[in-house]
């Protein structure tokens, strides 16, 4: 498939439409049946391209202008609205990526329509995607969010824990949002610290994933364990413990950063 090339204004030139439709839940519209996929063009309800149509240009996959486009409460008939997080690592790359891509900007497009700082409606800033106040000059770029994830490793086992946010019985690894003032390193030290008592030596970077929850970028990392015994906070971690791959509990689904990494520390692909 062609590569995605974002872009602020419609080319006059692209032969077809491609639109991200978003629940006000912050769910993507897809085809009631599989394989998954997105509904098919259709009118756009309004003009695209600006804060008071709701519809906005994110860019070209080769001759198809995209855009993202608040939906209706109610799914049309045929089509039904499916959880990002499945769609995300469901559809074919660059779809899944743009998906996200799709809500992070409605929602940035949605927030700022009047400055934070005087409450004057905000203008596009034209040049980037970049919204700017008429009044007082305040410059609100899409905000993104980091936090870090981690496999920590002792030996050939890896350390997996639950959260109490998860559903069912699923492990995954360390993972946490980056404070003010810190850096990556800082912020893996302490939530391993903070979720699973631990000291952790070679902290190594291993790549990142966007992550649209709201606005998430993860940053995954590996590091090594200090000697020391696992102590969990008890509030966010439940249960941790160390596992090798032939005692594996349920991970997280392939795809994501975190199953990336449990794989890669335990050599399975
Ligand atoms: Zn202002």
């Amino acid at each position: 498939m062609a590569t995605f090339v974002p872009g602020l204004t419609p080319p006059a030139d692209c032969a077809a439409v491609l639109t991200f439709i978003v629940s006000p839940a912050g769910d993507l519209l897809v085809v009631s049946s599989e394989p998954l996929r997105l509904p098919g063009p259709g009118p756009l309800s309004a003009a695209p391209g600006s804060a008071a149509t709701g519809s906005v240009f994110l860019g070209r996959l080769g001759d198809t202008a995209c855009f993202a486009q608040w939906g209706p409460e109610v799914a049309p008939a045929g089509t039904e609205y499916r959880n990002l997080r499945e769609v995300l690592l469901r559809l074919d790359e660059p779809l899944g990526p743009l998906a996200g891509r799709a809500r992070q900007v409605l929602e940035w497009d949605r927030d700022h329509r009047y400055c934070g700082r005087c409450g004057t409606r905000m203008q596009d800033k034209g040049d980037e995607r970049a919204r700017v106040c008429p009044a007082c000059a305040h410059l609100c770029f899409p905000r993104i969010s980091p936090a870090i994830i981690v496999g920590i490793t002792r030996g050939d086992r890896i350390l997996l824990c639950r959260n109490r946010r998860f559903a069912g019985v699923m492990y995954s690894i360390v993972a946490g949002f980056v404070d003010v003032g810190e850096t990556l390193e800082q912020t893996v030290e302490r939530e391993v610290a903070e979720e699973v008592g631990l000291r952790v030596r070679n902290i190594r970077y291993f790549g990142s994933q966007s992550w649209p929850f709201p606005s998430g970028l993860m940053l995954g990392f590996t590091a090594e364990a200090e000697p020391g015994d696992i102590r969990v906070d008890g509030d966010e971690i439940v249960e941790a413990d160390w596992y090798t791959a032939a005692n594996l509990p349920t991970i997280p689904r392939p795809g994501s950063i975190s199953r990336c990494i449990i794989d890669s520390l335990l050599g399975r692909g």
